[in-house]
């Protein structure tokens, strides 16, 4: 199974070159199946982390890349703009919260975070406060690999210690604790409170995943709290940048997560989900006051412009994915998806092994007492005929949306009897 040029080659994420883990060569994709090279077929309960919603193969998506591909594949946005990029835009700012009313495509969820970033700086910059340049967080969170991306993560399951003083030193306050099921603990917010009493006149913005922190922790946390926290933040002049780059696009129940509390972010970055999972594209989108406070500074215009921004392919394929996802049933599914998700998972609860059983929307998460040995968990997953990836004390499912229940059933049946198997 284990390709030798792969393992002694090419680098997987987070992996080691000399001590690579397993990995499984895939043939084809359709549907809600993953097919490895030697026939064995896999229910794919991942969506390759947040992103095929429609499921692998779909005939109306491979449809729209294959129409745009026979005008164009790409051209340039500097001078040149095209229908791809201006339709997705128009059914983009329908769904986002009201007040955003400009967007910046970027080429991935990292970049849309970096743009999100230079944004804020900017935004003070251009009215003389040159001091706003730092950035708050809440630990736990995750934003991205890239340099200042990373350092908006959290600073310990994040990369703070391998990369040092390198990386810029940001603001934490810790994770709220109130749960989003549960009962809200005003103080929940004093941390946040406190810092930005102290350091407002260094903080350009809040960065924060709204009611879940994805890969920082798969954590589900109180709407009031992102409520108080942008009071905070008027009242300290501080924008808000919301990453829904996982959230985005039903999985949490809501079309975006900002919707479970009802507060709008200045700035906002979406991706993963936004093509459907065909390719990478991001966005970033903003407000008209944040967008003309930077036009109206001194460097009079955004500083960021990717090659491929705006990918044609990537642009016509999300318009495509987005809008079959707005025109279909998604809250039934996604209610449905949740039901069945909470039926399989939360009897894991009464075992030893288990931490903790939470379901939001169609993400499922049962958090372990201990680390898991991913690679022994991993093969355990792919002898059982489903693919599902942990990491740390977290495994979890999110399936595409158009993974049938019974489906759904044989997934979750193989999932359970796998943990029950971990012995600690
Ligand atoms: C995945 C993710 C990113 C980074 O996106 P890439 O496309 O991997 O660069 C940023 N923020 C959140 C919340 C994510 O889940």
């Amino acid at each position: 199974m284990v390709d030798s040029f792969d393992q002694t080659h090419l680098w997987h994420p987070y992996t080691s070159m000399t001590h690579p883990l397993p990995t499984f060569k895939v043939k084809r994709a359709y549907g809600t199946t993953i097919e490895l090279e030697d026939g064995r077929q896999l229910i794919d309960g991942m969506s390759s982390w947040w992103c095929t919603i429609h499921g692998y193969n779909h005939p109306e998506l491979n449809q729209a890349v294959i129409s745009q591909l026979e005008k164009m594949s790409h051209v340039m946005f500097g001078g040149l703009t095209h229908d791809p990029a201006i339709e997705l835009g128009k059914v983009l700012l329908k769904i986002t919260p009201p007040q955003l009313d400009k967007i910046f495509y970027a080429d991935s969820g990292s970049v849309a975070v970096e743009v999100a970033l230079k944004m804020a700086v900017q935004y003070w910059t251009a009215q003389g406060k040159t001091q706003k340049t730092n950035f708050v967080s809440t630990r736990s969170g995750y934003h991205g690999d890239t340099w200042n991306a990373m350092s908006v993560c959290d600073p310990v399951t994040g990369m703070h210690q391998v990369f040092g003083s390198a990386l810029p030193t940001r603001y934490f306050v810790p994770a709220p604790i109130s749960t989003f099921h549960g009962t809200w603990h005003p103080s929940d917010i004093e941390p946040l409170a406190e810092t930005l009493e102290k350091h407002h006149h260094h903080i350009a913005a809040m960065i924060i995943e709204p009611i879940v922190q994805g890969a920082g922790g798969m954590r589900f946390y109180h709407p009031e709290y992102l409520r108080q926290a942008k009071i905070l933040c008027e009242q300290y002049q501080v924008l808000m940048i919301f990453d829904e780059i996982a959230t985005g696009f039903g999985r949490t129940g809501q079309l975006f997560a900002w919707e479970h509390a009802g507060v709008e972010p200045d700035v906002m970055c979406i991706g993963k989900a936004l093509t459907g999972g065909y390719m990478t594209l991001a966005a970033t989108l903003t407000t008209k006051h944040v967008a003309d406070t930077i036009s109206q500074g001194e460097a009079s215009v955004f500083m960021h412009g990717p090659t491929f921004m705006a990918n044609p392919l990537a642009c016509a394929v999300a318009l495509k994915s987005t809008t079959m996802l707005i025109e279909s049933n998604w809250q039934q599914t996604i209610s449905d998806l949740a039901q069945t998700l909470t039926q399989y998972l939360q009897p894991l609860s009464v075992l030893s092994t288990v931490a903790d059983v939470r379901v939001l929307g169609a993400i499922g998460v049962v958090e372990m007492k201990n680390a898991v040995n991913m690679a022994q968990l991993q093969d355990l997953f792919v002898e059982n005929g489903i693919w599902v990836r942990p990491f740390g004390r977290l495994i979890y499912v999110m399936p595409p949306y158009v993974m049938t229940k019974s489906t759904l059933q044989t997934l979750l049946t193989k999932l359970v009897d796998v943990i029950e198997q971990i012995k600690e």
